[in-house]
């Protein structure tokens, strides 16, 4: 199994290297070029969405993505990697990805206080799961075909909807691997 991860900007490094202590192969995506290789399923990590956004624009990245995503490419997004796969963001007319029935809050817990550490219950995956909150969005509501993960305070922080799985958090900042081997699996099950 090889895991593409989209290496435009952001935390990239660390999904690298926890996809690697599972045995997954891996490559990052810097243009359209490391777009053809072969992949089984993709990884967009969080960071600054809007400059993300930018870059995938510039390189031609963001049809050709989409295009896979909606074509049935498994999808991991996290923090800004969720934003850019949301169907609307508040407050937002900007073009994404837009291929998950989510509605978005950026920034959602302000811009100074915005950064936290809890654990919460992770549907499928257990109890106690690590989450870290690095000026984070999260989910305002989901659409019919969305299924709920986890919430934190009732708001949601984890989804899924068929092949796309997506997290305000950044699980690949902690030493629990469990987010990333259901990622796996879901890639595995396709
Ligand atoms: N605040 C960032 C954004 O709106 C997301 C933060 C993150 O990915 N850690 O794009």
């Amino acid at each position: 199994m090889t895991i593409a991860i989209l290496a435009l900007q952001g935390a990239f490094v660390e999904h690298e290297q926890m996809l690697n202590s599972l045995g997954v192969e891996t490559f990052l995506i810097r243009k359209t070029e490391d777009w053809q290789r072969h992949k089984d399923g993709l990884v967009i990590p969080g960071g600054e969405s809007t400059a993300m956004l930018k870059i995938m624009k510039d390189e031609l990245l963001l049809e050709p993505i989409r295009e896979a995503i909606a074509n049935g490419l498994p999808v991991f997004g996290t923090c800004a990697g969720m934003i850019l796969l949301a169907n609307s963001v508040e407050n937002e007319e900007r073009e994404r990805l837009a291929t998950m029935d989510i509605f978005v809050r950026r920034n959602a817990y302000g811009r100074q206080l915005g950064s936290f550490y809890t654990v919460a219950p992770v549907k499928g995956i257990g109890d106690d799961v690590p989450m870290t909150f690095i000026r984070a969005p999260y989910i305002i509501s989901v659409g019919n075909g969305v299924e709920v993960l986890a919430t934190v305070d009732g708001n949601i922080v984890a989804a899924r909807q068929n092949h796309q799985l997506v997290c305000s958090f950044h699980p690949e900042l902690n030493t629990d691997t469990r987010f990333h081997q259901y990622f796996v699996e879901m890639v595995k099950g396709k």
